[in-house]
């Protein structure tokens, strides 16, 4: 839990961990996921503005699922004609949505296709995304066995496809720490006008009459960063974004005594790299 404290000097902001440990601190930056900050609300003290809320309920969090089967030969290159992989293409396209959110229907109706691993010959890894990725976490490893031989049998067109031996997969969505894989804009999030900047902007808080705000409480992590959201590189450069933007902050604020922090404003980590984000772009 994240719990700050406005008008109090030097550090507003406490961390209370699960082990009981608490840490004291004048900025954090929060990393976690956008799937944990829909899922917990109650994780700041006080809770976070309206607006800020209602970007994080509003912004898209999907999910996505790889699983890997791993079987006792590689069979598909025993198929005629040989194959390194499946693509699962459905007829009934216009009902397509319609059909894979249907819980009747297969879970494996969401499956994109498997692919063989060059790396490891014996296995297939099947990737699944869109709503139904999340009940797969909830099988268990021998349904999923099951299920795999039924989607094989219409794809290979043969009846003799064996039972994966393994099942391999990390449960993302049902991961409390993650709830999810990652963002995307969503029709909500646009039409309401409510923007990943408003993900990514800090919560000041309000310090002395000298200083004025400074912000206490910074957001980063891929559903932060404006252009490459959803990546391993928006989420690394986001955090170097929060960092270096604190750092240039300090040294700000050093070189010019009785700086106000809330007057630096266009000097704040998030602005800084909103603009760079959008002149690279
Ligand atoms: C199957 C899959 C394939 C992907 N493939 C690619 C790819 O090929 N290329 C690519 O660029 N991206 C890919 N991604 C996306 C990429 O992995 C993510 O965008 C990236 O990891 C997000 O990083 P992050 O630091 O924002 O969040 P996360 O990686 O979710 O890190 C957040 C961290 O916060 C921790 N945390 C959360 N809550 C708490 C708490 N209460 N207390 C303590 N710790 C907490 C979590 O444990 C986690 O370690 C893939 C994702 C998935 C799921």
């Amino acid at each position: 839990m994240i719990h700050f404290e406005p008008s109090i000097l030097l550090l507003p902001v406490t961390v209370r961990c699960g082990d009981g440990d608490t840490f004291k601190a004048r900025h954090v930056i929060f990393t976690g996921s956008l799937g944990v900050l829909k899922a917990r609300p109650s994780f700041f003290d006080p809770p976070l503005s309206t607006k800020k809320r209602q970007a994080i309920e509003k912004a898209g969090f999907g999910s996505t699922c790889k699983i890997f089967l791993q079987f006792e030969r590689p069979f598909w290159e025993e198929l005629e004609p040989p194959t390194d992989g499946f693509q699962t293409l459905w007829l009934n396209r216009q009902t397509e949505s319609a059909v894979v959110e249907d819980s009747n229907v297969p879970w494996y109706r969401s499956a994109l296709g498997l692919d063989a691993i060059r790396t490891h010959k014996n296995t297939l890894v099947l990737w699944l995304a869109g709503p139904r990725a999340a009940e797969v976490d909830g099988l268990s490893d021998e349904q999923i066995k099951q299920d795999v031989v039924e989607l094989l049998r219409k794809f290979a067109v043969s009846s003799s496809i064996p039972k994966p031996v393994r099942v391999m997969r990390e449960r993302w969505s049902s991961n409390p720490y993650i709830r999810g894989t990652y963002s995307y804009h969503s029709m909500e999030s646009t039409i309401s006008g409510l923007l990943i900047e408003d993900l990514a902007e800090p919560v000041w808080i309000f310090e002395d009459s000298k200083s004025g705000s400074v912000p206490a409480l910074l957001f980063a992590g891929e559903t932060t960063h404006p252009i490459d959201f959803l990546t391993i590189h928006g989420a690394i450069q986001s955090g170097w974004r929060e960092a270096v933007g604190l750092k240039e902050l300090a040294v700000h604020c050093e070189q010019h005594s009785g700086c106000l922090h809330s007057r630096c404003r266009a000097k704040t980590p998030v602005q800084h790299s909103m603009k760079r984000a959008t002149s690279a772009g």
